[in-house]
């Protein structure tokens, strides 16, 4: 999913404007802008071999992976996806990766804001709140 921001972003690095982009890459699921998928299914930036075409500028989903609300929430989902994913460790357990996650959208300024152009797995406002609310009763 490409929030505006992204698209910013993306038509920065590939000096095209969004109309360019959104026509050339893009398609609209629900109102909403996604990247369009290529070959196997796979994002069409995505190239084997050499891995995202548009690293620098890729979206803020793809940045956050794979601190995911659905990851963040279900330990059975962040197991599942311990099983795909060589770059989360088999040993850590959920309340680490929780706390991991958190900080890391909270620093790196990907968590949500409610926006209706921002993906759902990266909205986590409840989850920052439970979590502070914790950490003030220790
Ligand atoms: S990281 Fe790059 S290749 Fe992978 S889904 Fe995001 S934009 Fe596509």
């Amino acid at each position: 999913m490409v929030s505006a921001g992204d698209l910013r972003r993306l038509c920065a690095f590939m000096r095209v404007t969004a109309e360019e982009f959104e026509r050339t890459w893009g398609e609209r699921r629900a109102g909403k802008l996604h990247i369009r998928a290529g070959k196997n299914a796979a994002c069409v930036f995505f190239e084997q071999g050499r891995g995202c075409a548009v690293q620098e500028a890729k979206p803020d989903i793809c940045r956050a992976w794979p601190y995911f609300r659905g990851n963040l929430v279900d330990a059975e989902s962040l197991e599942m996806s311990k099983n795909f994913c060589p770059g989360i460790p088999m040993s850590l357990s959920h309340a680490d990766f929780i706390r991991q996650g958190l900080d890391r959208l909270t620093g790196e300024n990907l968590a949500g804001t409610g926006g209706p152009d921002e993906a759902n797995s990266l909205q986590v406002a409840d989850l920052l709140e439970s979590l502070a609310k914790k950490d003030k009763k220790r």
